[in-house]
């Protein structure tokens, strides 16, 4: 049987991840930090249903004694570095942290494998926002990189230490260049699902307006179930490199909006306000991802289009309003 360690288990991609792996006869170990509410913890778990079937280990992603304690008691095959502080416009006004948690965070966990499971293959979770101002239309494994915000620029440095591991220590360590993906486990603050829980509310009566920043900007939005498959695929071939994962498609807010409401029978223009609070110091205009190198290499294809993914997170909205009523 082998065993996982995955960081950022609690997140979106973190359970999506775990489920994917457990399905596979893995032993999943997780890394839980410490939290005031620890009865909401792992509602993302308990949504898949799989809370019970993985295993907690007590850590926080900036103290490396913690994690060189998790690495050692779990001896893993594979960890997966999904931890961050993710939500690029938190990075502006908390850019320190970020750069501790997304940066420094990901070196920790470097440094905890290659001391106490040197032959455990790693995967970092790098994004596409390393792009930022994009240098090519559309971005490959050999797009330079230009980091709009201090998230893309401590996700660009934990990328290259990721990259620098490889070469100078040997590790089996990759990085997926993951474009956005989304699902109903996404955190509820990143546009899409802002919309879609805005869409149920207003479908259920509950308030008449949402309000969003740039309406233009567009992302390459993909399914969070399929980008955690890529990421196991990674870790399966026998030499480790770095690998786009991406759709291919790039949509603005505006038509995601469109889309989403037009899923709950509703107008988007009678409906969405544009409110300054809601844009960015820096803003990262466009992403399109080429994802050939996947493709290619692993095999691997998005199966789960943007409609059907809309269609997905608004009904789940619903019928978790429906469920709790506010
Ligand atoms: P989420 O924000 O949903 O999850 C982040 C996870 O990191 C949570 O489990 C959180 O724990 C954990 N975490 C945060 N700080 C610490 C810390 N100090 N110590 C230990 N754990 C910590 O992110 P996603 O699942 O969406 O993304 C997974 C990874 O992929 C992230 O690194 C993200 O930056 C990256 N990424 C995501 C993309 C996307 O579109 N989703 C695109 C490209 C990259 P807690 O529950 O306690 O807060
Ligand atoms: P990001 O690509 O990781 O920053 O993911 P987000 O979902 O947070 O943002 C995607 C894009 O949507 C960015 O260009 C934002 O500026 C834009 N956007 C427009 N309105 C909003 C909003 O109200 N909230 C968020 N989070 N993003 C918005």
């Amino acid at each position: 049987m082998k065993t996982a360690l995955i960081t950022g288990i609690t997140g979106q991609d973190g359970a999506y991840l775990a489920r994917f792996l457990l399905g596979r006869g893995y032993r999943v170990y997780g890394l839980l930090r410490r939290s005031a509410s620890a009865d909401v913890i792992g509602e993302r778990l308990r949504w898949l249903g799989i809370e019970r079937e993985v295993e907690m280990v007590d850590a926080d992603l900036v103290d490396l004694s913690s994690i060189l304690r998790a690495v050692q008691a779990t001896q893993p095959d594979e960890v997966y570095n999904l931890a961050a502080q993710s939500f690029v416009k938190t990075s502006w006004t908390q850019p320190l942290l970020t750069g501790q948690v997304t940066g420094i965070g990901a070196v920790n966990m470097l440094e905890a494998v290659r001391l106490a499971a040197p032959q455990a293959r790693f995967y970092q979770a790098s994004s596409s926002e390393m792009y930022g101002l994009i240098q090519a239309p559309i971005q490959n494994e050999t797009t330079p990189f230009y980091p709009r915000s201090p998230y893309a620029a401590a996700k660009l440095y934990a990328h290259w230490m990721t990259v620098n591991y490889r070469e100078s220590f040997g590790m089996h360590a990759s990085s997926g260049i993951l474009f956005n993906h989304e699902s109903p486990l996404r955190g509820i603050e990143f546009v899409t699902r802002k919309i879609t829980d805005g869409v149920a509310r207003i479908k259920l009566g509950l308030t008449q307006t949402l309000s969003l920043g740039n309406l233009d900007a567009r992302r390459d939005w993909g399914h969070a179930a399929d980008y955690v498959r890529a990421m196991w695929l990674m870790m399966q071939q026998e030499t480790p490199t770095d690998y786009v994962v991406a759709t291919g498609r790039t949509t603005s807010v505006r038509e995601f909006c469109r889309l989403a409401f037009a899923h709950a029978g509703l107008d988007w223009e009678a409906h969405v306000t544009v409110d300054p609070a809601f844009l960015r110091p820096a803003e990262v205009d466009v992403l399109q991802g080429d994802a050939s190198r996947a493709r290619e290499r692993l095999g691997w294809e998005p199966e789960i289009t943007l409609e059907r993914m809309v269609a997905e997170m608004v009904d789940a909205d619903l019928e978790r309003l429906r469920r709790r009523g506010n």
